[in-house]
C-alpha cells in the first residue's frame, strides 16, 4: 500500500483556474441560471477541466486538501471557490499575500500535519523553492491540474517517503 500524504494543498491561479483572479478578470462573480460562472463585465470563467475529479479523488483516498494562494484578492478568490462548489473540499484555505512560507506554518499550525506529510501543487518555480526548504513535496504543475499530475504528485511523495 503507497503512502499517502496527510494533507495536499493546492495553488489556485493557474493550478486549479487558467487567470490570475486580481489581474484577468473582474470580480465579484455570479452564477447565471445556466449555471455558468461570470464575472461583473459577464466573462464566463472556467475551472481546468480535471479540477473536480482530482479533489474528489483525494476525498475518496482520505487526503484532506487545503488552498494557499498569495493572490491579493483574497475575496474573488473564496468566491470563486464557493461558486464552483469546491468548498466543501477544503479544509483550511489560506489566501493572502507574501511567501507561502507563512501559508505553510499557519497549516501546519492548524492541522498539526508535518510538512514532511504534506504535498503542494503550484504552478510558480518561486512557491515549488521556497516550500520545498520546509520539507513538503512540491510538485510543479504545468498547463493546470489534471488527474495525471496528481497520481504523478502521490508516486513522487511515495518515493520521498522511501528516502534517498
Ligand atoms: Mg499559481
Amino acid at each position: 500500500m503507497a503512502q499517502l500524504p496527510k494533507l495536499a494543498v493546492f495553488d489556485l491561479d493557474y493550478t486549479l483556474w487558467p487567470f490570475w483572479v486580481d489581474t484577468h478578470v473582474d470580480p465579484p462573480f455570479h452564477k447565471g441560471s445556466d449555471g455558468a460562472v461570470r464575472d461583473r463585465r459577464g466573462q464566463t470563467v472556467r475551472l481546468y477541466p480535471e479540477v473536480p475529479e482530482v479533489l474528489e479523488r483525494l476525498q475518496g483516498l482520505g487526503v484532506p486538501v487545503a488552498a494557499a494562494s498569495r493572490t491579493s484578492e483574497t475575496e474573488g478568490a473564496n468566491q470563486l471557490l464557493e461558486l464552483f462548489d469546491l468548498v466543501r473540499y477544503f479544509v483550511h484555505r489560506e489566501i493572502y499575500p507574501g511567501s507561502k512560507v507563512t501559508h505553510f506554518k499557519r497549516l501546519q499550525q492548524k492541522t498539526g500535519v508535518l510538512f514532511s506529510q504534506m504535498i503542494f501543487f503550484d504552478d510558480e518555480k518561486r512557491n515549488i523553492v521556497d516550500v520545498g526548504k520546509l520539507g513538503v513535496t512540491c510538485i510543479h504543475v504545468r498547463n493546470g491540474m489534471s488527474l495525471h499530475t496528481l497520481t504523478q504528485g502521490l508516486e513522487t511523495f511515495t518515493k520521498a517517503q522511501a528516502g534517498p
